[in-house]
């Protein structure tokens, strides 16, 4: 579904991705781990040309991401991202911050985009409070109306960067759990995460990044039982 191949970037003299090579196949659930400044966010943006990559591909779906004449909108709406922050639109109500893009990207119809929204919302548990604004609602809250916006879109997949990093504890995991419903209904994600747990029984596979570049990938259980690399090694000490 997704494959990158030999992607660097620089931000002027500042070589943050030194050629990162990474297949996501459809359904795949890829946890990303690794060291604050070691690129995750960068990769990540990279994928969905928030960031343009200085070199190497990106397919999404058969078609080089990084062509010119690709749509971004369409793009980006069919590859999902969330964010730590949420970036919900906060004059806007929780079903207008998802009808949004259904309507102006998707060319829905006003009570179709409607419909849609609701249900996503429902599946997120958050069918009551689509009247309200996204200042009324708790964090944990806040991030699932985040995710039912980048779901009401039936994106291929999703990309997560660290969405519960924000959270008070006893919010992570009514949002984890989202995730896990997701990836059992075969939801293809790159999910960058310092929950390691999460990562062990979520995530099909688990990519290791330092430097700019992917140090070790692999079964999340072999490679956090037993890391290869001394990087990962010290990096799991830290965390665990
Ligand atoms: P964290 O775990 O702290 O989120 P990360 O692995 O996501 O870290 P990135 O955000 O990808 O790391 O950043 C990698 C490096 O690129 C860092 O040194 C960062 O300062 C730098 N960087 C990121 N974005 C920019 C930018 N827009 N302009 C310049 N430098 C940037
Ligand atoms: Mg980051």
């Amino acid at each position: 579904l997704t494959v990158l191949t030999g992607v660097h970037k620089w931000y002027g003299d500042l070589h943050v991705l030194r050629g990162v090579d990474l297949q996501v196949r459809r359904g795949e659930v890829v946890a990303i781990i690794g060291p604050s400044g070691s690129g995750k966010s960068t990769l990540l943006r990279c994928v969905n040309m928030l960031e343009q990559p200085s070199s190497g591909a990106v397919l999404f779906k058969g078609r080089d991401v990084t062509d010119v004449r690709v749509d971004l909108d369409r793009l980006r709406s069919r590859m999902g991202i969330v964010f730590q922050n949420y970036n919900l639109f906060p004059h806007l109500s929780v079903l207008e911050n998802i009808t949004l893009a259904l309507r102006h990207v998707r060319g829905l119809g006003k009570t179709a985009a409607v419909d849609r929204a609701l249900s996503e919302l429902e599946r997120v548990g958050l069918a009551e409070k689509s009247g309200a604004h996204p200042g009324r609602l708790s964090g944990g809250q806040q991030q699932r109306v985040a995710i039912a916006r980048a779901l009401a879109m039936r994106p291929d997949m999703l990309l997560c960067d660290e969405i519960t990093s924000a959270l008070d504890p006893e919010l992570v995991g009514e949002v984890l759990q989202v995730l896990r419903d997701l990836a059992e209904s075969h939801m293809t994600m790159i999910v960058v995460t310092h929950e390691m747990g999460f990562a062990r029984e979520v995530a099909s596979r688990l990519v290791f990044m330092d430097g700019g570049v992917i140090v070790e990938q692999g079964v999340p259980r072999d490679l956090l039982s037993n890391p290869q690399t001394e990087r990962l090694q010290r990096f799991l000490s830290l965390v665990v």
